[in-house]
Formats: structure tokens, C-alpha cells, sequence
């Protein structure tokens, strides 16, 4: 049998350079389902891979599963190289720290993503704070400490309960928004008892601030950007913003928190700082630069980098993209964003609510089987995030957050009760959803108030 031939990359009518016919998206949540079921839509996408995928992504149109894990750099090069695929998008932030980028691109592929250089935006508070504080981009005063000692000495300095963040990775748990200065005492005492591991080896102390926050992203070749609508997400897991934090248990596009000159203000005030820094270091970065806002009296001011897609903003903000979606994040990965078409953004409302299982954000119940089925159509979308399939084709619950549903429409009312009457139509034992996701936006009260 001759092998396969690399898929040849698909003519654009309009004499526009080639979209990518074979794409790779590296992750198994709910964006990267988002991303796939995205990018196979667009013109010219032959075939979209995920890889490890979850229970939802064989049911993507145009989606194929590789049972291939995010941490097997070299399983993933081997499997692009023999089904010549021509742009590899990478979802998580672990992966991309852990330079699975740069080993793609030492073979020769297409990669969104930025390296294990760019991805310390992300990986490491104290480096980004550096970072904004040499390039004028504003953010809260902060101090870093390498040991507990030093660490409390510093808490003397700040005249309110400074915010305590681990330096590294914590999977959305290294921050503490602390009430007290006993809080915050607790919170340096657990870092350094190494309840983050090596993500705790070091500690950032930050002024608190406060403000409606937002998330913006740029997709970036390394030298331009695009940007995208600035998303909300709902980080508490009980209504009316309360209880521990989460992963996110839904979100809206585009925020009216920040109108076009908002958003072009933090291009200048932010972004392309941000992009300007990161070249002077030598930092060749070609992804989503995600910055999480905080819109303070005193303007926004930075309070993260992710160097990836916010989840769940990714599954709201994607069906909003154009068709020109692969083709610009091929010419991202090439760096060359100025061959790109430009990307087209519906100006309609995006609603996103997720469905968890019971007991999360802490232990959560698994392996309960998903019933029902949504219509989805041009206007509403399931994605699956923490789902299993069985050989038997059965799906079941298999994480934290266990189905993303988003629903578009002309105002957020309708998109949020779009959203909401197509999470009526699946069920698990113990689904747990807010039914105020979007509460900031909507005229309509949500549905269990009367
Ligand atoms: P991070 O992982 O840095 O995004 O922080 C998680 C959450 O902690 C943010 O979404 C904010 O709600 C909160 N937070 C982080 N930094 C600050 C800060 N400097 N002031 C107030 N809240 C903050």
C-alpha cells in the first residue's frame, strides 16, 4: 500500500494564499472541541484531528479522534508528519510551557502556539510582571519572594491584603484574593508547603484592585495582530457570582464593558506593548496572547496573561469567527498575518453556559452516563469538555465540567435562552448549572426568579 499523500493545501478563489486542508488541535476539553468544530468548517478543511479529544469530538462534523495524549511530543510530531498535516493549533497552557511547540516546529510543521519561551506569559507571574512593568503596561504593584521568610516580610509593605499568586502553573488555583492579612499569611504558608509543587517554588504578592473584569485576546504572527471580542466569563460556581472559584461556568461575547475604542485602547495600552516586549527579548510569538482585564477607576490594568484560548470564552467566541478562521491562524503560525484574509466577526451575541457534575469544583462524581441530545444548528452548539465514549458509543461524564452549550442571537436575552432551552434537552445524574450566567447583560430575569 503507498502511504498517504500529504493532503494538498486547498485554493482560495479570490487568489488568497492556500487555507490549511489538515489540522491538528492538540487538547481534549471543550475548547479545543470549540476549535475543531470551528476550523472544520472553514472552506478548504479537509479533515480536523483532535488529539487526545474527549467523548464529544468523533460527533464534530469534519472531527476525527487521535487517541494521542498533549504531553507525547513526539507520538503527536509523528502522527502530523505521517498524515501531513498542515497546521497544528495547540489548546492548553501545559503542553505549550512544556515546549511541545518548539518540538513540532523542529520538524518542520505549522504551529499556533507560542514556544516554551512565549508561554512563561503564562507559566510564570513574576516573569510577565517584569515584563509589563519594563514596558509601561499597566498593571497592580507587586513584590516576588523565594521563601516564606521573605514573603511575609514583604506582606508589611502593602497597606491592604495583597492578592497571593503562585509563580507557576496551578491549573487556575495558585491565586488567593485574600480578605484578611491572616488569609494571606495562610495562603504564603501553603505555597511554600508545596501545594502547587514546583509551581509554588516562588510567590508573587499583588496590590488588590477592583473592577468588572474581561478578557481579551490577540491572535498574533509575531508582529501584527487581530483581535478578537472581549468575552466574560463566570468564575464563581454558585448564582449571583458566590462560592469558590471555577474554571469558568460559562461566559458572554462580545462584553459591552469594553465598545470598539475600549477595546482599541487596550490594543495600544496592552497588546501591542505586550508584542513589542516580547520581541525584544528575541520571543518569536505566534498565538493567542490572552489578556485578563480588570477596568479599575484608574483604567484597565492587567491581572493575567494566558499564552492560549480562555475556556469556556473559546466556545463562545468561535462560532462568532468567519470561514477565514483556519487561513489566519495557518498565516499566524507562519508569521505572516498579512497574507491572511481578513477575519470576519459576526456582530451577534454569544451565550455560553456550562453544564458540571455534582460536587464540582471539588471531588466530582464520574462515569454517569449523558442522556439526550441537542438539536444544534447555526445558532446553538454542545461541546463536550470532561466526557468519555465507550466502545458501546455511550458517553459518559469523565471531568469538572462536563458539557459546554452556546447559542447565538441577535440580543443576549435570546442567546441566553437559546443556550439555556438546549441544556434542557441533555441530562447526567447531578448536572449543576448557573442559570444566571450572563446576569450583567440580560434585561430578562433569569429563569428561576419570578
Ligand atoms: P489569575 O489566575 O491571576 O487570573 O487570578 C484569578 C482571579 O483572581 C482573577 O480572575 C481575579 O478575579 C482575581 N485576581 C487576580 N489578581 C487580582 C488583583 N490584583 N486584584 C483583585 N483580584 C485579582
Amino acid at each position: 500500500m503507498p502511504s498517504p499523500e500529504p493532503s494538498a493545501p486547498s485554493p482560495d478563489p479570490a487568489g488568497l494564499p492556500p487555507g490549511p486542508a489538515s489540522i491538528l488541535v492538540v487538547g481534549g476539553g471543550g475548547r479545543e472541541n470549540a476549535l475543531g468544530w470551528a476550523l472544520a468548517r472553514c472552506p478548504g478543511v479537509e479533515t480536523v484531528w483532535i488529539a487526545p479529544g474527549n467523548g464529544g469530538s468523533p460527533s464534530l462534523p469534519g472531527c476525527e479522534v487521535l487517541p494521542i495524549p498533549e504531553s507525547d511530543g513526539e507520538g503527536l510530531a509523528a502522527a502530523c508528519l505521517e498524515r501531513g498535516v498542515d497546521l497544528v493549533v495547540v489548546g492548553p497552557e501545559a503542553p505549550l510551557a512544556a515546549g511541545l511547540a518548539d518540538r513540532l516546529r523542529a520538524d518542520g510543521l505549522a504551529v499556533f502556539g507560542p514556544g516554551a519561551d512565549g508561554a512563561r506569559l503564562e507559566a510564570s507571574k513574576q516573569w510577565a510582571k517584569d515584563l509589563m512593568v519594563e514596558a509601561g503596561i499597566p498593571t497592580a504593584r507587586h513584590g516576588h519572594a523565594t521563601s516564606e521568610a521573605q514573603a511575609l516580610a514583604l506582606l508589611e509593605r502593602f497597606e491592604r491584603p495583597p492578592v497571593v499568586k503562585a509563580d507557576g502553573l496551578a491549573a487556575g488555583k495558585g491565586v488567593t484574593v485574600a480578605a484578611s492579612l491572616e488569609e494571606a499569611r495562610a495562603a504564603i504558608a501553603e505555597v511554600f508547603a508545596g501545594r502547587f509543587g514546583a509551581a509554588g517554588a516562588s510567590l508573587v504578592l499583588e496590590e488588590c484592585l477592583s473592577g468588572p473584569e474581561v478578557s481579551v485576546f490577540a491572535l498574533s504572527d509575531g508582529q501584527r495582530m487581530v483581535l478578537l471580542p472581549p468575552a466574560q466569563d463566570h468564575k464563581r460556581i454558585g448564582e449571583g457570582d458566590t462560592g469558590p472559584n471555577t474554571g469558568g461556568m460559562g461566559a458572554y461575547a462580545p462584553a459591552p464593558l469594553l465598545d470598539a475604542a475600549g477595546l482599541e485602547g487596550v490594543r495600544q495600552l496592552v497588546l501591542e506593548p505586550t508584542l513589542a516586549a516580547l520581541q525584544e527579548r528575541g520571543i518569536d510569538y505566534r498565538g493567542v496572547i490572552y489578556a485578563g482585564l480588570m477596568l479599575t477607576p484608574d483604567g484597565p490594568q492587567v491581572i493575567e496573561f494566558n499564552c492560549r484560548f480562555g475556556d469556556p470564552e473559546c466556545e463562545t467566541l468561535m462560532p462568532l469567527l468567519g470561514p477565514e478562521l483556519a487561513a489566519v491562524l495557518l498565516a499566524c503560525a507562519h508569521g505572516d498575518l498579512s497574507s491572511a484574509p481578513a477575519l470576519t466577526i459576526q456582530s451577534r451575541c454569544s451565550a455560553c453556559v456550562i453544564a458540571a457534575a455534582a460536587g464540582y469544583p471539588g471531588e466530582v462524581r464520574r462515569g454517569d452516563p449523558i442522556h439526550g441530545s441537542i438539536s444544534t444548528g447555526a445558532d446553538l452548539q454542545l461541546f463536550h469538555a470532561g466526557s468519555r465514549r465507550e466502545a458501546s458509543g455511550i458517553c459518559l461524564t469523565a471531568g469538572g465540567r462536563v458539557l459546554a452549550v452556546v447559542a447565538q442571537a441577535d440580543d443576549f436575552d435570546s442567546a441566553f435562552a437559546r443556550a439555556y432551552a438546549g441544556l434542557e434537552q441533555v441530562h447526567f445524574e447531578g448536572i449543576t448549572y448557573r442559570r444566571d450566567i450572563g446576569h450583567q447583560v440580560r434585561r430578562r430575569p433569569p429563569l428561576n426568579e419570578p
